[in-house]
């Protein structure tokens, strides 16, 4: 039984989906005056069950929207069935003939998100990715397919977040734009923060404003009794997967691109470097930016006994990067990312 796990990239364009929107919903509003007056073929709750006919009772498509979003489509599956992801969009091509039998000959839509579309020998159900969780999985049931959104995995969870730096230690500083790793890092673990709660897990966070962690430093001095206050803090929350954030920086300006650090010497030294691996493939994936691969470090944080990982997400001293972490949606695009990541982990903290 093939279970496929998908992520698919968040939305961008933000006004030109509005605008989709805004013609996907006027479009619904129509269709529905249309169904209404009986222009149509039927309400569209009819499409939802089977014709008598076929010979079995259980409805064509389910979809339960209460704990998460799920949709059975029994249908016969058929080897030649395929599927893709495009413009924020799930395509499922079917091309049983029961299947095909099953749908009426005009496009539709079957709920707000769905719809499908007849075409020669094939039905296409589309669903709309939008507002929905970044996971979903494909997989085939005894009736037909399954597709299942959640974050179950992450619900319950515990987390710790660490945005680098602080108070009156900026970290490195952009040469352009004159940018702070300290508000970069802490403006992107706000957002991850916010996006983990909504997700059901509990997150702990080292510092949730300007300031060092070990307030009694006095300026000037160096930071490691900081790190330390941050590794110990960790140690007695006692977290799932504990996740460092932070900007790169080099002499050379033309150093760029992404890398995750993790400790091989640490208590959880194989789920770190997992975690790892997985967060550093969502941030290349989101901000399409060149992959300097995942690097072993030794780190205060690093020595944790949770599982734990350090982004150094971009180069601030790269000119290009730093307008990119200057962008206001970059915070957004960035803990998406980590999100990404960081579900696919406890989907899966071991790589089964
Ligand atoms: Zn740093």
């Amino acid at each position: 039984m093939p279970v496929y796990y998908v992520r698919y990239k968040q939305k961008k364009h933000r006004r030109r989906k509005r605008v989709f929107f805004l013609l996907f919903a006027l479009a619904c509003v129509g269709l529905s005056f249309a169904l209404a007056f009986g222009f149509g073929k039927g309400p569209a709750a009819k499409l939802l069950s089977r014709p008598a006919t076929a010979g079995h009772a259980l409805p064509l498509l389910t979809i339960d929207r209460q704990e998460q979003l799920l949709i059975n489509i029994n249908i016969p599956v058929d080897e030649n069935d395929s599927w893709r992801v495009k413009d924020n969009k799930l395509e499922l091509t079917l091309v049983h003939k029961d299947a095909i039998a099953a749908f009426p000959a005009e496009e539709q839509y079957l709920d707000q998100q769905i719809c499908f579309r007849r075409e020669q020998n094939k039905v296409v159900l589309i669903i709309e990715l939008d507002n929905l969780p970044p996971i979903f999985r494909l997989s085939t049931t005894a009736f037909g397919y399954a597709i299942q959104w959640s974050e179950a995995g992450l619900a319950g969870k515990r987390i710790a977040i660490d945005p680098g730096h602080g108070g009156h230690d900026p970290g490195a500083e952009g040469h352009y734009l004159r940018l702070y790793e300290k508000n970069v890092t802490l403006a992107i673990a706000l957002e991850l923060q916010a996006m983990l709660e909504k997700a059901g897990v509990e997150v702990f966070m080292t510092r949730s404003t300007d300031t060092l962690v070990d307030t009694t430093l006095k300026p000037g001095r160096h930071i490691r009794p900081d790190l330390w206050k941050r590794h110990d803090l960790v140690n007695d929350y006692s977290p799932d997967l504990f996740l460092s954030i932070h900007n790169n920086s080099w002499s050379d300006k033309y150093a760029r691109g992404i890398e995750t650090y993790h400790n091989p010497n640490s208590l959880n030294s194989f789920p770190s470097k997992r975690a790892a691996q997985l967060i550093q493939n969502e941030l290349v994936a989101e901000l399409q930016r060149y992959s300097r691969g995942i690097k072993p470090k030794n780190d205060a944080v690093l020595q944790v006994k949770a599982p734990a990982v350090l982004a150094e997400i971009l180069f601030i001293s790269n000119k290009e990067e730093e307008a990119m972490l200057a962008e206001p949606d970059f915070a957004k695009s960035a803990a998406a990312a980590l999100f990404k990541g960081i579900a696919a982990f406890f989907q899966d903290p071991r790589g089964e």
